[in-house]
């Protein structure tokens, strides 16, 4: 019954859309990383898209302005993960808010002496357990030339790792998936990758196992071969998360 009345309300909200198939296949158009997709997954993506841009609020900070064609570049990008899963895996939050251009943090950190270090860093994109997903404009726009480089793959993917908590590497796994068999797959790359960096994988994924996997999903959906040649069993794993394959041959 309410899987029923869940349908009948996306239809309803999707046939509100003032969003005509044009246009998202004008944004579409503009996101390299979308070019696999067959018609029928463009189809899909579109859909979750209307569906992502009803229940989530993008605003803007510092100044920055917020028009039709952010807002459907990054629910195309964000909804790419999800394409085969649905947008239950991004529940329990609300936001997404938008920079102009990269952003600093300051984050204190108290070392052996008991002395507080402040330090800023650089940032493009966050996301916070529970709370909103911040994003750079500037890194956004681009995010999706198929460079092994996302913003938006990698801090939407952070969210699906928080679904069960603290971003750890560890998301829920799919029906059918072994949780022993992630945990240690994921565990011996991430080991590896510490002494081997990889063409094409950014050292970043080095930081902790949550980066690690954020990373490898940027590879994954943009230079899937990269990915199965440092790491073919992380890549076949991945399949069965997403539920996707980038490798294949697209109908
Ligand atoms: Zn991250």
């Amino acid at each position: 019954m309410f899987s029923k009345f869940k349908r009948w309300r996306e239809q309803r909200i999707l046939a509100k859309s003032q969003i005509t198939l044009q246009e998202w296949q004008q944004v579409k158009s503009e996101i390299p990383v979308l070019d696999r997709l067959n018609e029928n997954d463009q189809n899909k993506l579109f859909t979750l898209a209307t569906l992502f841009l009803h229940n989530k609020d993008i605003s803007g900070a510092h100044g920055f302005e917020i028009t039709e064609t952010v807002r459907q570049s990054i629910a195309l990008q964000a909804c790419l993960p999800i394409l085969n899963l649905n947008l239950d895996w991004y529940s329990g939050w609300s936001s997404v808010i938008v920079y102009p251009a990269g952003f600093s943090r300051e984050t204190s950190e108290v070392d052996e002496f008991g002395v507080t270090h402040t330090k800023h860093s650089h940032r493009s994109g966050e996301a916070w357990l529970r709370g909103p997903v911040i994003l750079s404009w500037k890194d956004t726009e681009h995010a999706g030339v198929r460079d092994g480089h996302n913003v938006v793959i990698h801090e939407f993917v952070h969210k699906l790792d928080m679904l069960n908590g603290r971003a750890n590497g560890f998301p829920p796994m799919q029906k059918g998936m072994n949780q022993g068999t992630w945990s240690k797959l994921m565990s011996n790359a991430f080991e590896d990758f510490q002494v081997n960096p990889k063409q094409g994988i950014d050292r970043y994924g080095a930081t902790n196992p949550a980066e690690f996997f954020a990373v490898l999903s940027e590879v994954f959906f943009e230079t899937p071969d990269l990915l199965f040649e440092a790491y073919p069993d992380l890549y076949e794993l991945m399949t069965k998360f997403f539920l996707q394959s980038p490798l294949a041959p697209q109908s």
